[in-house]
């Protein structure tokens, strides 16, 4: 199979082993609009037969998220057949068997010299406990794991996100916190760049071009998130001999229904604000 080459320009790489969760958190980004996506699972030696084809760079890691990622079944084995070459990242709600993660994974395969932890963990109050996620967390962290977690400042959670905020950096742990996107109450969250974007209240012929590498579960590769997300035509599969990247504006009709991930202004890799994942034209 061709090596896919990451360009430059790209800012993320997506792998998102399982888009099904274990939770089922009321703002959850996957489900912004129908979510529509493809439960269908590849194998863990197709991921890693796909993924080690990638050359990427050293402050360009592979993200494997979801929904949730352990919930591919393959997803330890995955972790450690990927090419030594390729920083992994994990973002992750911890709900899997940390005895199980220390004893099969080398915290070293997860770290790299980077501002944030590796492991990202979210914290959601309305699904997840607080006291067991800091133990866990704990005890990765303990045994050598870069882990953090970031709370959504959702606005019905925002008291208690601060005070769990406030409790993790007590016992040592790293914890951040994300702006909530989306929907609540009839109010937009989030600074996006291009007006209306989101609002699913039109469609528009646009041109876009992305900065992101979207893999989905069953493998293919997608425009951007809202095109995952509500099952829209790929643009290849990760397992298809001759995919290479083609770093161009491509035709949407769907402009208006992107996902806030997309379009959210957000500070890039070189700290600058005012980034977008995606770029378009009208
Ligand atoms: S844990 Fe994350 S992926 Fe799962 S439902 Fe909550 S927000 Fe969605
Ligand atoms: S315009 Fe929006 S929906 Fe269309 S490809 Fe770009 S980000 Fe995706």
């Amino acid at each position: 199979m061709k090596p896919i080459i990451i360009p430059q320009t790209y800012n993320y790489i997506g792998t998102f082993l399982s888009l099904v969760c274990n939770l089922r958190c009321s703002y959850c980004i996957n489900y912004f609009e129908e979510g529509m996506f493809s439960k269908k699972h590849i194998s863990g030696e197709d991921w890693v037969r796909g993924l080690n084809r990638i050359v990427s760079r050293d402050d360009l890691p592979i993200s494997l998220q979801g929904g949730e990622p352990s919930l591919q079944k393959d997803f330890i084995y995955i972790l450690n057949n990927i090419k030594p070459e390729l920083n992994i990242d994990v973002l992750t709600n911890l709900q899997f068997d940390g005895d199980e993660f220390i004893r099969r994974v080398n915290p070293n395969r997860i770290k790299r010299k980077s501002p944030y932890a590796s492991i990202r963990v979210s914290y959601h109050p309305e699904t997840m406990q607080l006291d067991p996620l800091v133990k866990k967390v704990l005890k990765l962290q303990n045994n050598g794991f870069s882990i953090g977690i970031w709370g959504v400042m959702h606005p019905t959670h925002e008291a208690e996100i601060l005070r769990a905020k406030e409790y993790c950096t007590s016992l040592g742990i790293d914890f951040r916190t994300k702006e909530f996107l989306g929907e609540h109450d009839g109010k937009m969250y989030g600074t996006y760049r291009y007006e209306g974007a989101c609002n699913k209240k039109f469609t528009k012929k646009v041109l876009c071009k992305t900065t992101e590498f979207i893999i989905g579960s069953n493998g293919d590769i997608y425009r951007c998130h809202s095109d995952l997300y509500e099952g829209r035509i790929p643009v290849g599969n990760i397992l298809d001999e001759d995919f290479e990247i083609e770093d161009k504006f491509r035709e949407c009709n769907v402009f208006g229904h992107c996902n806030p991930c997309d379009v959210k202004l957000k500070t890039n890799r070189f700290q600058q604000f005012g980034h977008t994942s995606v770029e378009i034209k009208f």
